[in-house]
């Protein structure tokens, strides 16, 4: 789950993280007063999941709470596309409001785990403010690394040695060791699967202040983290995974043009190894679950369909928990409901088998007689094969 820079700053802040003074905002007026709160003379900044804000227009200086709010105001409700957004535009609903910092220098600092070695690594590096992959590309000598033991944690020594890296003056490193203690101990907490800040600056008054700041969290830990579940923006998520997790379905949107259903994480991958292995491409990974109702199959279908890309469907089901026949009353009543009908294959064994084909034949659909069989019919109608 990702958050937005004014909801992470804020979580960074709790774990001693300095950041500037400032609000966030979704009217020209808030914006306007937030900003006389702050003096005038602030930054005004998109409040949307992607980074790469400052180069498409996002973050603007304003140097009144007057020339804020119409700044604000051109602002929200207006589409922001950057090079992380994917070719889409995102609809700026809100805008953080900071006073303005004089900038001396911009340094990076991340967390994440380094799954080589299944240790939080903390990276630091001079050259903040710019793309970091720029900057691992082309000289990842200037990226410095502190891994934490997972029993100790990360030692004091450790984010000093980082600090110092990062700048020789005493009083500008001890605070820097200070953010990185914080970053450290803001991931642990909360169940983090990044923190990032970028830039993270010495300002000419010689403080140190995380002026962007970014964090992911873990969705397996969500249950045991209330204050960040409780920062969800479902505006800013895909609305098709969105509507996936309101249903009970573990839905993963993929770029082929099959459309899988499948119950159970395994047989999910198996299935699309199986797609692959036929020369296909699955459109996602869904997984109905155990003890599917026929609701959860028509979800599942309706949003499949709705992926315009998608050109046959998959149904695998290994009925156990499962049963085949709610399946097929699921399927039956989906295509029933469902305006755009592509070619469907379906391979059914397991509990209620029997009774599974039989509604399915019932309505004309084509059933399987093995996976194999199955996954090959629904390749070949993809490609244009038909039936
Ligand atoms: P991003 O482009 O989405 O990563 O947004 P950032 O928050 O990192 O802002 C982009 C750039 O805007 C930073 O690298 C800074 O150079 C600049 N910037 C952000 N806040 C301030 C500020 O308060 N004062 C000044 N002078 N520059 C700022
Ligand atoms: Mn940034």
């Amino acid at each position: 789950m990702k958050v937005h820079e004014y909801q992470a700053k804020s979580i960074l802040a709790e774990f001693g993280v300095p950041i500037p003074r400032g609000k966030v905002a979704s009217n020209p007026e808030e914006v306007y007063r937030v900003a006389q709160e702050l003096g005038g003379k602030v930054i005004i900044k998109a409040q949307v999941h992607a980074g790469g804000r400052g180069k498409a227009g996002g973050i603007q200086l304003a140097a009144t709470a007057a020339d804020a709010e119409a700044k604000a105001g051109k602002m929200l409700g207006s589409q922001l596309r950057t090079f992380q957004t994917g070719g889409d535009s995102i609809i700026i609903r809100q805008v953080l409001v900071e006073e303005a910092v004089d900038i001396e220098n911009e340094l990076y600092v991340s967390a994440v785990i380094d799954r080589s070695c299944s240790r939080l690594v903390i990276m630091g590096s001079t050259e903040g403010g710019v793309e970091i992959e720029e900057v691992a590309a082309h000289s990842p000598e200037k990226i410095y690394k502190e891994w934490a033991d997972p029993q100790i944690g990360l030692a004091a020594f450790q984010a000093r040695r980082l600090a110092m890296k990062l700048h020789d003056d005493k009083a500008i490193y001890r605070q820097l060791a200070v953010v990185i203690r914080g970053v450290y101990a803001g991931f642990v907490a909360r169940d983090a699967s990044l923190v990032e800040i970028n830039p993270l600056v010495v300002t000419r008054d010689g403080k140190v202040l995380a002026v962007d700041a970014k964090m992911n969290f873990d969705d397996s830990a969500l249950f045991r983290q209330p204050t960040v579940s409780g920062m969800r923006d479902a505006g800013e998520e895909d609305p098709l995974e969105e509507e996936a997790r309101a249903a009970g379905l573990s839905f993963v949107g993929l770029d082929g043009d099959i459309g899988c259903v499948v119950n159970g994480a395994g047989l999910a991958m198996a299935t699309m190894d199986m797609v692959k292995h036929f020369g296909g491409k699955p459109a996602n990974f869904l997984d109905i679950g155990g003890s599917s109702s026929p609701e959860k199959v028509l979800t599942a279908m309706r949003i499949l369909l709705s992926d315009q890309k998608v050109k046959s469907v998959l149904f695998n089901i290994f009925g156990g928990i499962t049963r085949c026949d709610d399946v097929a009353r699921g399927m039956v009543q989906a295509l029933a409901e469902l305006k755009k009908k592509p070619p469907v294959v379906v391979r059914l064994t397991g509990t209620n088998e029997d009774e599974g084909k039989r509604i399915l034949r019932d309505v004309g659909l084509e059933v399987g007689a093995s996976m194999e069989e199955a996954v090959r019919r629904a390749v070949a109608m993809a490609a244009g094969g038909g039936r």
